[in-house]
């Protein structure tokens, strides 16, 4: 085991050989892994890991075996096929293997698919929960993804699915109509066509809109925009994936809640942006 990294005293659980742990790394920022996660890097053997996992996570295990199964949006169903079995196969080879995933590793991840594979083989398993990007990430931007004023419940959605098109199981009216906060993963290619089903849904054109694109690492950058406007305002802005997209009056929050220009020495924009007129801590 490397004892590098102390973890405060607790009965922490033991990655035996043979088995898979699938782990998720958060949205970027190191100090948004839990601490299980980092129990995890300091036995481990191979960490098999994404392209939204960052390098210094992966400092954190030097005693292992690092293996990159990085796999960008849309491409073909194959190669999970590859990493699934692979996992398999290492952990058939008596290593402590961890699986480590950008984000949570439950959400739009293929966790489940690779943990159902690993259990069919007969292998093992730990899950460890990650924040996960359309949670964690807005909370970096200062967007919160409930807000008593606005949302009573939040719609996570894919913009692709494994063929790379918009799922065509997602049914943009009613999620318009039943959802007031919308968390798009993987929008970006596909925004012309999901912001036009929103607004052709119901949705007004000055819906307030975030981008926040490598959320929680240095090179954050946050759009506000909204939906008439968003697919120029990216093209504008030159943002690139990966992305958090959220749709609906929480986005205005930021005016209020945006810590990190805050913190650089900004003041809020608005203390009131949603116009309540009443101060936040009244009933
Ligand atoms: N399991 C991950 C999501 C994997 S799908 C999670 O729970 O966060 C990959 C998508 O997640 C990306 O296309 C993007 O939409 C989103 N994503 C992951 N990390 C991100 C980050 N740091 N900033 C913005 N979006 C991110």
């Amino acid at each position: 085991m490397n004892t590098d990294i102390p973890l405060p005293a607790h009965t922490w659980p033991t990655l035996e050989p043979g088995w898979v742990w699938l782990c998720g790394a958060g949205p970027g920022d190191p100090g948004l892994l839990t601490l299980h996660a980092v129990n995890a890097l300091r036995q481990a053997d191979v960490v098999i890991y994404d392209a939204l996992v960052q390098e210094q996570i992966l400092s954190w295990a030097p005693q292992a075996e690092h293996i990159y199964a990085g796999k960008r949006g849309g491409k073909p169903s194959a190669k999970q096929r590859d990493i699934s079995l692979r996992l398999v196969d290492l952990a058939r080879a008596g290593k402590r293997v961890l699986r480590l995933k950008g984000g949570d590793p439950f959400v739009f991840g293929r966790g489940g698919e690779e943990a159902q594979t690993l259990v069919q083989h007969g292998i093992p398993i730990r899950i460890i929960p990650g924040i996960s990007a359309g949670i964690g990430g807005l909370a970096y931007a200062g967007i919160p993804v409930t807000h008593r004023d606005v949302n009573q419940s939040v719609t996570f959605v894919t913009g692709h699915d494994q063929s790379g098109n918009t799922p065509s199981s997602l049914d943009w009216t009613s999620i318009s109509k039943g959802s007031q906060v919308i968390v798009i993963y993987m929008g970006m290619k596909h925004i012309a066509q999901i912001s036009q089903q929103l607004i052709k849904a119901g949705r007004s054109l000055n819906e307030p809109v975030a981008v926040v694109t490598t959320a929680t690492t240095d090179q954050q950058q946050v759009l506000e925009t909204t939906l008439g406007t968003i697919v120029n305002d990216i093209a504008d802005a030159g943002l690139e994936p990966p992305a958090i997209i959220c749709v609906g009056q929480s986005v205005l929050m930021r005016q209020v809640l945006d810590w990190q220009n805050m913190a650089a020495g900004q003041p809020p924009r608005n203390l009131d942006p949603l116009g309540r007129g009443r101060p936040a801590e009244s009933a």
